[in-house]
């Protein structure tokens, strides 16, 4: 049956996320047909409208308030609502990002309908709309359909291919009201922590350190790596726990969940918190001086070696390329 649904664009830094585009993907299939609105909050977001138009909504509706500078639940949940109420979709659809997380269960719960979160897949499939998602760390994938009431889901990004860029795509960006108010959370600033390189979680490409890097400076030929390969730095737990990183690099069940075009870990045994994190990237290369490291039971090409040797080697040959 052809659906409203509406789908939330999240933008850092005056630039739409990758997580935006695949999400309108994911509401295209949701919305059999129907119509596919973009809905951006933030202060100055109108601008960017149009670039979700040329990937695949209908339209766009923007709530515009300094309130909504900063991300905070009770302003988000505010405007939010106040484009549900003048949009009365049918689906929604989120981003599973660290903003959609915390959204998402708050709409859920003011609109009394269900939330089928982190998916990794969207089809269409007798007569019902069908949204694949991990579960038990993803050891297993269970499948599940809306019976009744707003279709709602987050997606979680670097699953869902999003559609190709059309620029001679035109459409309606419009405002609506919201009376944001009775805050309880206001950011005064924001402080960022200084990160290199690519972001982690939107990463095509992942060099991952274990606690075989034995130091923080055993993270260097990692670096040297990610560097030439365009890719970003994650870790195992175990590593952040020996303190040779920050814990904003940590993948796994309790650190981010990524899912980039290539893997590479180097010196993490593969435990099964590390995995439910990282198992579902394309390729994986494990890099590990024990065969029996568990890692290689998820690996498409495994290395048994030094990763002190292995990863300087790589590193001279994809120079060459
Ligand atoms: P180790 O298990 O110590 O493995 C180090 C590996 O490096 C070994 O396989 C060794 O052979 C190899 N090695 C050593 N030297 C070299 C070398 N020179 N060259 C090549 N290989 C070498 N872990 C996560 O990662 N993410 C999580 O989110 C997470 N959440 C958890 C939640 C809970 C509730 C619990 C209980 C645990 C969690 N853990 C998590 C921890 C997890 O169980 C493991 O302890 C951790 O992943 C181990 O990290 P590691 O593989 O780096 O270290």
């Amino acid at each position: 049956m052809a659906k409203k649904v509406l789908v939330l664009g999240e933008a850092r830094d005056g630039a739409l996320r990758n997580v935006s585009f695949e999400a309108i993907a994911a509401g295209k299939t949701v919305a059999e047909g129907g119509e596919v609105v973009g809905v951006l909050l933030g202060d100055a977001v109108s601008a960017l409208g149009e670039e979700l138009i040329q990937y695949g909504a209908d339209r766009v509706v923007v709530v515009e308030d300094e309130k909504l500078t900063q991300y905070t639940s009770d302003a988000y949940s505010q405007a939010m609502m106040a484009v549900i109420e003048s949009e009365n979709p049918e689906g929604i659809v989120f981003g599973h990002t660290a903003l959609g997380k915390d959204l998402s269960p708050k709409i859920a719960s003011k609109l009394g309908t269900g939330l089928i979160s982190d998916v990794t897949s969207v089809e269409v499939a007798g007569g019902n709309v069908v949204f694949t998602r991990p579960i038990y760390s993803g050891k297993a994938f269970e499948k599940k359909i809306v019976v009744d009431g707003i279709v709602f889901a987050s997606i979680r990004p670097n699953n869902i291919q999003p559609l190709e860029k059309d620029a001679s795509r035109t459409g309606e960006v419009s405002s609506v009201s919201a009376d944001i108010k009775d805050l309880r959370t206001i950011i005064k600033e924001v402080v960022r922590k200084a990160s290199e390189g690519v972001d982690l979680s939107e990463a095509k490409v992942v060099i991952a350190g274990g606690r075989g890097v034995k130091s923080e400076e055993g993270f260097e030929p990692l670096k040297e790596l990610a560097g030439v390969l365009g890719g970003a730095i994650g870790a195992s737990r175990g590593a952040c726990d020996a303190d040779y990183c920050d814990y904003s690099l940590q993948i796994g069940q309790t650190g981010k969940v990524v899912t980039p075009d290539l893997y590479i870990a180097c010196g993490i045994s593969g435990a099964i918190q590390h995995l439910a994190g990282m198992s579902n990237s394309k390729v994986i290369v494990a890099i590990n001086k024990d065969p029996e490291a568990n890692i290689f039971n998820v690996a498409d090409y495994g290395i048994v070696g030094d990763l002190f040797e292995v990863v300087p080697m790589l590193t001279e040959e994809f120079k060459k390329l």
